[in-house]
């Protein structure tokens, strides 16, 4: 099938030719004729299968004919993420470049002004984050009496991110006539909710996951234990001819560090991650456009949606909880026809969320050496207190190589001299440990308590003896729990 044969424009036919695309994507095939023809639309599409024109193609033809009235939108792209409304409003512009739409782009972090500016002039299309878009209409900025076009765009990550009753909100501000098109990675029950609420008579497209994005990715894949991330990804980007490279971590706090990290060792290196302002991140990826930074290490929801075509490699330096994520990310490379290259760092632990993976994916993914170390095994048992939450964490932070982190702890010559005690590590498991202070004379505990009383009145958090207190002791940027784990931590909240 041709794009002709859509039934599009010529002038929309003569944008998509300049874009280099000769034929269309399974998901553009089957939705521009239905979009064309007015229906509403369920599609069940991940980024990267041409999601994205499937909509704004036709959108770009209907709109065409017709004018906007001040402030009174006529249709309305709702995205969960900034960079994925940035990239629909890209396409907008590469795709209607022979057309006379005017475009508003509504997110945070941008100046409220131009936003306004732009929507009182009049616009065909508005792409919003949902925050945003409540905002200028409760301050009244805005009228969405004449949208006639509302698309809903990676619902499920709405989902994910909490976004569902904001969207349903705006629903309910649009004029019950109009066309509804609805695009989602999976069909969860919440989006089958949302679509049999929303949507009108809706036909289904659906097609599969992009395992499309994989064929042209070589993917890989080390075991190493958590400690020894780092040094495994910096031996992967040393052994690999990286032109650049996105780094997924799982923990934005986790992007932070490991940017820190990358930088002490001299990488070009940049972050993005959700709690940088948008124009930290707007400028972040101008730089890893045009080269001037070669890794940019990043979470998730910062990474939704870009688009850059020439990525050489990914690395995930954590094995993402959700298995469609992997596909996400490693879609990241191997854009536009050209091969990329995909590397993971498992940890042993990582065993469940690997098979989930490579179920999802449909192959192994082939396990490399690094250098002379064989490779550890995977685990695929549920490690009871050592589990992750939905969100991919792990409970026990990985130790930091020593030149990396300084420990926070008190160096061992500045314990107290009197310190009979064996090395920590040689010590007796405090379970065995208590009794046996226990079984001491009372009067001997009493006198030690009343000592540290006066020493500085350290006892008195729970039982524990005054130099593990002291060690307890730090800086105020210091978070600690002692030699306690509270309960809460060790509990996984999503065990069935
Ligand atoms: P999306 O799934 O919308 O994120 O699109 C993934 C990528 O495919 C983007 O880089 C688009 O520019 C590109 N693309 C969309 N449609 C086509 C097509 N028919 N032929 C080639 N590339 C396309």
């Amino acid at each position: 099938m041709t794009f002709e044969e859509l039934g599009l424009e010529p002038n929309t036919l003569k944008a998509i030719n300049e874009m280099g695309y000769t034929t269309p994507t399974p998901i553009q095939e089957q939705a521009i004729g239905l979009v064309l023809m007015g229906r509403d639309v369920m599609g069940i599409a991940q980024t990267g299968t041409g999601k994205t024109a499937s909509y704004t193609l036709p959108m770009i033809d209907i709109l065409s004919n017709g004018r906007a009235r001040a402030r009174m939108p006529r249709s309305l792209i709702i995205a969960p993420t900034r960079e994925l409304a940035a990239q629909v409003a890209e396409n907008f512009e590469q795709y209607g470049k022979y057309h006379k739409l005017s475009m508003a782009l509504l997110i945070g972090g941008e100046s409220f002004g131009d936003q306004e500016r732009a929507l009182d002039r009049g616009v065909d299309v508005l792409i919003a984050t949902p925050g945003r878009m409540i905002d200028l209409f409760e301050r009244g900025r805005i009228l969405l009496s004449d949208v006639k076009i509302l698309v809903i765009d990676e619902a499920d990550r709405m989902l994910d991110m909490g976004f569902i009753p904001d969207v349903e909100r705006i629903l309910g501000w649009l004029p019950p006539l109009r066309q509804t098109l609805l695009f989602s990675a999976t069909m969860a029950p919440e989006i089958k909710r949302l679509a049999d609420k929303f949507l009108s008579n809706p036909k289904l497209v659906s097609v599969a996951p992009p395992a499309s994005p994989a064929e042209l990715v070589t993917q890989a894949m080390v075991i190493v234990e958590p400690r020894d991330k780092r040094e495994a990804l910096r031996a992967l980007i040393k052994s690999e001819e990286v032109a650049n490279a996105f780094i997924f971590c799982n923990r934005k706090r986790d992007v932070a560090v490991l940017f820190r990290s990358l930088e002490r060792h001299g990488f070009s290196v940049g972050q993005l991650h959700g709690d940088m302002p948008q124009s930290m991140r707007t400028e972040t990826l101008d730089r890893f456009r045009r080269g001037e930074i070669k890794l940019l290490v990043c979470s998730d929801v910062a990474a939704r949606g870009l688009d850059i075509a020439d990525v050489s490699h990914v690395f995930n330096f954590d094995v993402p909880s959700h298995a469609e994520d992997y596909v996400h990310r490693i879609g990241r490379t191997g854009r536009a026809g050209r091969e990329g290259r995909a590397l993971t760092i498992a940890a042993p632990e990582d065993g469940k969320y690997v098979s989930a993976i490579q179920k999802l994916i449909g192959k192994e993914i082939p396990v490399i050496a690094l250098g002379d170390a064989a490779p550890l095994a995977l685990d695929e048992s549920e490690r009871k207190g050592r589990g992750r939450g939905r969100g991919g964490k792990p409970e026990a932070k990985p130790k930091e190589p020593r030149a990396e982190q300084p420990r926070a702890e008190q160096p061992k010559a500045d314990r107290p001299k009197s310190d009979p005690r064996p090395p920590r590590a040689e010590r007796k498991p405090e379970a065995e440990a208590k009794p046996e202070a226990e079984r001491r004379p009372r009067p001997e505990r009493e006198r030690e308590r009343e000592r540290d009383s006066r020493r500085g009145g350290r006892r008195g958090r729970g039982n524990l003896p005054a130099d593990e207190v002291a060690e307890m002791e730090h800086g105020d940027d210091v978070v600690a729990f002692g030699g306690h784990t509270p309960s809460f931590l060790l509990r996984d909240p999503f065990a069935k």
